[in-house]
């Protein structure tokens, strides 16, 4: 049984993201795209190669390819010809003989070695090797990246340019990749205005739906963005209605804190079945998860804190890996490194901190981190110029200088 809101103690954080993974099922449609717009998309199916890669042993250099067993006798090999890339020198390379080959060029029958132009002096139909080599000198195998009938990228897998290469590598122009997840976003509060209008008493600029649809720009997801909200029943619930039933998972970020939650609880309570959690992170307390109920289908539910440092860490650490499972990504932890505190590190236990910081090498090489000044979660400006995380155990109290502190790297 979890603990809500009502309960004493607070969600650990992992408790909450276990508990969240455990109830969402991951999209399983999929669609078949062509390679050149895949990037960042959700492999649906293993990749398997028909091919090895390269298709033959080839040459790694510029340079003559011969027999290697010749150069125990002599330095001198008559030259009988030249193998191109895709190219090839047709025939077989005989005992005393030796062809030009550049690199990536078929390494013909009979030879077996290459050695490189700069070790070698050519005159006429005759070149000098400066240098002896060993057998199979400068010969890429057949084969030797990727074997045929090999898996060459996994389902599950986010392809990455990288990815991408690897299965042009193998011959393959279309896959199959989990469809686009659709993601809604909403903003709600009375004080809310939009960038580029005019403030009036008591209200603040919308930021948080800036760097929250930022983020998710690098999942594979289609976004409604709702725009703000005002903190108004019957608008809310049309706008949460609309966003349930056109999406897989709906975000909303501000509203969900005991104080003000009220109208957005009682409006997910008629639309859904909605947890209100006190999770143990700071910042980033007040966190809602659940389903909203549509008329055609269902959507999740991820309700953010207002405050902008909550909202953007709340959405990095725990509807990252919503996102990830959603989307049928293989979900990963972020890395953490160690680095020690080059100062005192203010900490209260109860809650797993997640201050932002600067990590930097001294001249030694040695790894230390320190806070980006004030941590409030208000304070924007401790993300934006920070370089990482500073990850500090729910039951840590202050570090102290010199102390190993794990940090996440932005
Ligand atoms: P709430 O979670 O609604 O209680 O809001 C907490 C704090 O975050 C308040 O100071 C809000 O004005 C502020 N806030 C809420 N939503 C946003 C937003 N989208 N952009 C910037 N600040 C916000
Ligand atoms: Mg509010």
């Amino acid at each position: 049984m979890i603990e809500t809101c009502d309960s004493p103690g607070l969600l650990p954080i992992h408790s909450a993201i276990s508990d969240m993974l455990n109830q969402i099922n991951p999209v399983l449609e999929s669609e078949l795209i062509e390679l050149d717009e895949a990037l960042g998309r959700i492999l649906a199916e293993d990749v398997v190669s028909n091919i090895n890669v390269p298709p033959h042993d080839n040459s790694a250099m510029d340079g003559y390819a011969m027999r290697c067993d010749d150069l125990a006798d002599t330095n001198q090999l008559k030259l009988v010809g030249t193998a191109m890339a895709g190219v090839p020198f047709k025939k077989e390379v005989l005992a005393g003989q030796c062809i030009r080959i550049m690199t990536g060029a078929v390494i013909p029958l009979g030879a077996d070695s290459v050695v490189m132009q700069e070790n070698t002096q050519a005159k006429d139909d005759s070149v000098t090797f400066k240098q002896i080599p060993e057998w199979g000198n400068s010969v890429r195998r057949a084969g030797e990246d990727i074997q045929q009938g090999q898996v060459v990228v996994s389902r599950g897998i986010k392809l990455t340019p990288a990815f991408l290469a690897l299965i042009a590598s193998v011959g393959i122009a279309e896959i199959s990749v989990i469809r686009n997840i659709k993601v809604g976003l909403i903003a709600t509060g009375d004080e809310l205005t939009a960038p580029g209008q005019a403030l009036n008493d008591g209200a603040i600029y919308e930021s948080n739906r800036y760097a929250l649809s930022a983020l998710l720009t690098t999942f594979p997801i289609v976004l409604f963005d709702f725009g703000i909200v005002k903190d108004d029943k019957i608008d809310l619930k049309a706008v949460f209605e609309q966003a349930g039933s056109h999406c897989d998972l709906v975000l909303s970020c501000g509203g969900v804190s005991v104080g003000d939650a009220d109208y957005v609880k009682e409006i997910l309570d008629e639309l859904g079945s909605i947890n209100f959690w006190k999770v143990a992170i700071k910042p980033g307390k007040p966190f809602a998860f659940g389903q909203l109920r549509g008329q055609l289908s269902n959507a999740w539910f991820c309700g953010l804190p207002g405050n902008p440092v909550s909202s953007y860490v709340t959405f990095e650490q725990l509807v990252t890996p919503v996102l990830q499972k959603l989307s049928g990504q293989t979900v990963t932890a972020t890395p953490h490194f160690v680095a020690k505190a080059a100062c005192v590190i203010k900490k209260r236990p109860g809650r797993a901190d997640y201050q932002r910081g600067i990590f930097y090498r001294d001249e030694q090489g040695e790894l230390w981190v320190k806070p980006n000044g004030k941590q409030g979660s208000g304070i924007m400006s401790s993300i934006a110029n920070a370089n990482c995380y500073m990850v500090l155990d729910q039951d840590a109290a202050d570090i102290q200088q010199g102390e190993a502190v794990n940090i996440q790297p932005f």
